[in-house]
């Protein structure tokens, strides 16, 4: 029933809607780490909460129903659901990967998984028959994050997902900046998506969660088995901080794309800007500046904008990837793909946006030497 409804009304209701007993409209934190058991052999359900937690089954079956998913998972940060998909391989297996993604994605892959054997080749997922080259005998996924983070550019699902599938492997997703409101991966053939629901999902700045989901039931079970093993789960409290923040995720993402186009606008008319970085979806975007000296400023400047990283919430962040999200990626890597010490990403908030274009203009304005 709850999937005929629109979007902003699955969001509002989430799976569980309103809890069956008391009529709470918030789904209940069970703050519970194990779960009495009636008598031999029978269970609640619940049994010991790295296994099953009820609020972070909410979690679970809200992001499925978000994602057109018969699968949803739950973790303790974003690099905690990567990790988990990582796992799905083994020694000798090769992974394609978008030259253009989260540093700590890169991390991972390179200082973690090289070590056990994982193979990867990074490639410009914008351009497919290069994706095609790099496809080898063992390569078991296609990874990547569209729009890319942070140079924003924009990657065909659909195809990459066939190219995927021919060659006998599998297409992961990673849908943070989009969230399903703006983006169903699934829907559109990928096998796998994951999510710093940290971002846009959550919303505000206040917790870290991962979320994975799936239609495949074969990969479902790999990675419950995965989840439960290794614990990496999503605690009580900050599953309902994720079902609390998406249910105004329709809302935020609406204002937010409508300041991120407007600021998109304002910057590319900007003397000291000589290029912006925007898809027009989403609340995402970089622009690059006249030199370091106006980073430097715009950074010391900025006042009604915030200089941290992290993106998606309600507050108006601005970060440095040379230093910050991208610093793990090597210096030539980075500069081929053009994230410089000239590049700044925004990830707009929903304040007011003469606000945020004000506090950039000051920021931007000419200092006299
Ligand atoms: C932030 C981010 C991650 C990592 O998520 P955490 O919640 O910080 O662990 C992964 N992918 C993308 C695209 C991100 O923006």
């Amino acid at each position: 029933m709850e999937r005929q409804l629109k979007a902003e009304t699955q969001l509002v209701h989430g799976a569980i809607g309103y809890d069956k007993t008391t009529g709470a409209v918030s789904m209940p934190i069970y703050q519970s780490a194990t779960f009495r058991h009636p008598a031999l052999n029978e269970t609640t359900g619940y049994d010991y909460s790295r296994l099953q937690n009820p609020t972070r089954e909410a979690l679970e079956k809200t992001i499925a129903i978000l994602d057109n998913a018969r699968h949803g998972f739950a973790f303790s940060s974003g690099m905690a659901a990567i990790t988990t998909v990582a796992k799905l391989f083994a020694t000798g297996d090769h992974l394609v990967i978008s030259d253009d993604l989260y540093g700590g994605t890169y991390r991972l892959f390179e200082e973690i998984y090289a070590k056990y054997g994982i193979e990867t080749t990074y490639v410009n997922i914008t351009d497919l028959d290069g994706v095609e080259r790099s496809i080898k005998p063992n390569t078991k996924a296609i990874l990547f994050e569209t729009p890319t983070n942070p140079m924003l550019k924009v990657a065909d699902i659909a195809r990459l997902s066939a190219l995927a599938k021919a060659h006998g492997a599998l297409s992961i997703v990673d849908n943070t900046l989009l969230t399903p409101y703006l983006q169903k991966p699934l829907d559109l053939g990928a096998d796998i998506a994951v999510y710093s629901a940290t971002k846009f999902l959550a919303g505000h700045n206040d917790t870290l969660a991962g979320l994975i989901t799936t239609n495949d039931d074969g990969i479902a079970d790999a990675l419950k088995l995965i989840q439960k093993s290794e614990g990496a789960v999503l605690a009580p409290f900050d599953s309902w901080l994720v079902l609390r923040g998406i249910k105004t995720l329709a809302v935020r993402m609406d204002r937010q794309q409508e300041n991120a186009a407007a600021i998109a606008a304002f910057l590319s008319a900007h003397p000291e800007v000589t290029k912006v970085y925007y898809t027009g979806s989403g609340a995402v975007l970089s622009f690059s500046v006249r030199d370091t000296a106006v980073v430097e400023q715009v950074l010391r400047k900025v006042g009604v904008i915030y200089f941290a990283e992290s993106l998606g919430g309600c507050e108006t962040l601005i970060t440095y990837p040379a230093v910050q999200t991208h610093s793990a990626i090597p210096e030539d890597i980075r500069r081929r793909l053009g994230v410089d010490d000239r590049l700044l990403r925004l990830s707009v908030g929903i304040e007011h946006v003469g606000d945020i274009i004000a506090d950039l203009k000051q920021a931007l304005e000419r200092e006299d030497a």
